[in-house]
């Protein structure tokens, strides 16, 4: 057992790595809102972390005393596996949570669907409080790459331990994090075995290695390196619960009510008082049998032989008595579902046996809350919201409903207890419905009013549409992807066939999937470079996967502009986890402080590219570049920062300037312990460099659909959403719309108004007992 996510020792003899750590500590603190200068904050959680952990642990004393199974057990699919989506299934009780596979954007789809309100109850769909063990069935990032960003949620909610199950050398993909990520209060442990046995108070999971029976040639075309991967089959079986009391037969026996009746229910004969001797199992109606549900993946048409010949797979459920078996998830890709072999297989699990699938045949709509936003900007102007692939219906993918083998998606789930409501449930099934969203918009009649004002403000608009360059905003949301903004990027179409992406946070190629549909595979062949501004883990853990997508379609290397800590992750995941540098060439970032590179200039079509140092964490950039075409542009994005003259020196005179603006002008002072921009800061900044136009992003998640607006805001100033598309010749636009905006997010616009007064009193209230104190 390897443990990860302390502090490690040797970094800190080591001065360039013991920066690294400074740098992720910075992150951690940045989500946990503890910084040294306490008084100053306007908000604390310290102390409700502390207070989330002693309760944890008070409930987790109260529930081992107990040690009968839970009577509530239930699978549902937090992400389906269909393009873009995360593949993760989340299993709970009412005292456990396991999560099988962590892919990317699991942490996004999680913390959405938090809460599910249904009728007048409140559950709880997705509860990461409990999650203590997480299972991975294969060793790959599909399966993967969404567990740090999950970890660090689970972290900020209090959650003391998470246990990482899975094939030899899982371990490895975590050490990579090791030396610049550390949670605080949080221990990762890995459990990697060939053939391993989990137990808990709910449950038994057996787990059974298959293996690839000829060598399998590697996904990547440039290189002959094989793989005998194993895959995991988890066989889990739920304990048994003794039966029920049967109250009626303890009146006929004259059973007196109080004490006897619970010596009873806990299986021991009694005496009364008339000296007769009631047994136990007389009284009691039969046990419930625990049932069991199998996860498993079989990658790909060279495993099948082995699931096929592996007779202890078949055999251990025949010991089990195999009618318990209720349900499989199939992780399984679809060519190998379809398989004859692999059909035949699952027939033998006998007909009762349901199939949920969690593969790229699923439908995509997943993710509602960015979906419904999309739907109602799309109202304002579709071409710079246009709406997202789920709802453009291209192309269906395949569909198995049949009764006993079902497509899911998000929030499909499968009770296995209580036994009365066994079976598969599709009621909180997420479902996009563009009427209702649009209707909804509709019944707001100023946002209505508004919204004809500025269609014909916007026909009155005198201009020429300018193709290129052309800007997606990917993500905008700083540190923890929410339901509408996710972690950093923002792709750039320098022209139509060269693009560039500043920034790669997490589900960076989800987003990019959902906003492009079909088209997301030409989009990648025609990426030439990412340019990362930081080391913090919002504006890079995309990358892994952006790269294994992209080395799919093309075999150019993709030229990678990035600080020396990322270099440094890539590196090592080349070598501990699997052959990735044939697939991209490092460029260091420092090199555009001082000198320029042809080969980058001509591979991007610009003219120029230029970077600054700014004040974040070390190794932070700012950058500037310049496209190549006539009439040209230049365009300027400062990364995270506070504002700084250096940003000011290399933007001077741009077309338009894409600048952070993580706070609200209220909390400058936090804004300044974190080396962050607030709103009017940035828009300075904007003034100072000559700057043409100015796009606001990067909002701290507490301004989730919209940021605090005040009287600096002008006609070169506008907002970045999410799958937000603009040309120069649409920034005009922008400034237009704010008012129609204002409309839209009337309700949320109130409710920060009355954050920000609670703010202003809290910091009065303590400048007060400041002044008195001295
Ligand atoms: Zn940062």
């Amino acid at each position: 057992m390897a443990t990860f996510g302390i502090k490690c020792n040797t970094c800190l003899t080591n001065r360039s790595k013991h920066l690294f750590i400074n740098c992720w500590k910075h992150f951690s603190y940045n989500r946990l809102n503890t910084t040294a200068k306490e008084e100053e904050m306007p908000k604390d959680k310290s102390h409700l972390l502390q207070k989330l952990r002693d309760n944890r642990m008070k409930s987790a004393k109260k529930t081992a005393k107990n040690t009968l199974a839970s009577n509530v057990f239930q699978l549902s699919v937090v992400g389906n596996g269909s393009k873009g989506n995360p593949r993760a299934l989340y299993v709970w009780t009412d005292r456990n949570s396991y999560l099988f596979n962590c892919g990317e954007g699991t942490q996004r789809l999680a913390n959405e669907h938090k809460l599910v309100i249904t009728g007048h109850h409140m559950h709880f769909i997705l509860k990461l409080s409990k999650l203590e063990n997480i299972f991975i069935t294969r060793r790959c990032i599909e399966n993967m790459s969404g567990i740090v960003g999950l970890a660090l949620t689970c972290q900020d909610i209090g959650v003391p331990n998470i246990t990482l199950h899975g094939p030899q050398h899982i371990d490895r993909l975590l050490s990579l994090y090791h030396h610049f990520l550390t949670f605080s209060g949080m221990k990762i442990q890995t459990n990697s075995y060939i053939d391993y046995h989990f137990e808990d108070t709910d449950l038994a999971i057996r787990c059974l290695p298959i293996q690839a029976s000829v060598a399998v040639e590697d996904n990547s075309k440039n290189t002959s390196k094989v793989s005998n991967e194993i895959s995991f089959i988890y066989i889990c079986k739920l304990k048994d619960r003794p039966g029920e009391l049967l109250i009626k037969k303890c009146i006929e026996l004259k059973v007196p009510p109080g004490p006897l009746l619970g010596k009873l229910k806990a299986g021991q004969d009694i005496v009364l008082s008339d000296n007769r001797v009631i047994c136990s199992k007389d009284v009691m109606g039969p046990e419930d049998k625990g049932p069991i549900f199998i996860v498993l993946e079989c990658p790909s048409l060279q495993y099948i032989d082995s699931l096929l010949s592996n007779e202890s797979i078949l055999q251990s459920l025949s010991n089990e008595s195999s009618n318990l078996v209720s349900v499989v998830v199939h992780f399984t890709p679809s060519d190998v579902f379809t398989d004859e072999r692999y059909q035949q297989w699952m027939k033998r699990l006998g007909d009762s046996v349901e199939h949920l699938i969690v593969n790229e045949d699923n439908p995509k709509q997943s993710y509602v809350g960015s979906n419904r936003l999309q739907i109602q900007l799309n109202l304002i102007d579709s071409f710079i919201f246009p709406l997202l692939d789920c709802l453009r219906n291209e192309d269906t993918p395949q569909a198995y409903q049949s009764n006993s083998v079902r497509n899911t998606n998000t929030l499909s789930k499968y009770h296995l207890r209580p036994s009365n409501v066994k079976g598969y449930d599709s009621e909180n099934i997420v479902d996009i419905d563009v009427n209702a969203f649009k209707e909804e918009a509709f019944s707001n009649s100023e946002f209505m009013e508004s919204l004809k004002k500025y269609h014909s403000l916007e026909s009155q608009l005198q201009y020429t549409a300018q193709d290129y360059p052309e800007i997606i905003f990917l993500g905008t949301g700083s540190a923890v992807p929410s339901k509408v903004r996710n972690t950093s990027a923002i792709w750039l179409n320098i022209d139509s066939e060269t693009s560039f992406l500043l920034d790669c946070g997490e589900g960076t190629f989800g987003q990019l999937s959902r906003f492009y549909g079909k088209e997301c595979d030409s989009r990648l062949k025609q990426l030439k470079a990412i340019y990362v501004s930081h080391l913090h883990a919002d504006h890079h853990l995309g990358i892994l996967q952006l790269l294994k997508k992209r080395s799919l379609v093309t075999d150019e290397p993709l030229l990678l502009i990035i600080p020396p800590a990322v270099i440094n992750w890539l590196q090592n995941y080349n070598e501990c986890v699997e052959q990735i540098s044939h697939m991209f060439e490092i460029i260091a970032i420092k090199k555009f402080l001082t000198e320029s590179d042809d080969k980058v200039l001509k591979r991007l079509r610009l003219k120029e590219l230029r970077t600054c140092l700014v004040p974040h964490c070390s190794h932070s950039y700012g950058v500037s570049l310049t496209t190549k075409s006539e009439p040209n542009f230049k365009v300027v994005y400062s990364g995270d920062t506070q504002p700084t003259p250096n940003l000011t020196r290399i933007g001077l005179n741009c077309d338009l300037l894409i600048h952070e603006a993580s706070m609200e002008d209220q909390l400058v002072d936090e804004a300044r312990l974190k080396f962050h921009s607030t709103t009017s800061e940035a828009i300075d900044v904007g003034k100072d460099m000559n700057a043409k136009f100015t796009i606001l992003t990067h909002f701290s998640q507490r301004y989730a659909k919209i940021p605090v607006f005040n009287e600096n805001f002008n006609d070169r100033v506008g907002i970045a959403f999410d799958n937000m598309r603009v040309r120069m010749s649409d920034l005009n636009k922008l400034p237009k719309m704010i008012p129609t905006l204002k409309c839209l997010f009337n309700e949320q616009i109130e409710e920060l108004k009355a954050r920000s007064a609670h703010t202003l009193r809290r910091k009065e209230v303590l400048s007060q007992y400041r002044d008195n104190k001295t």
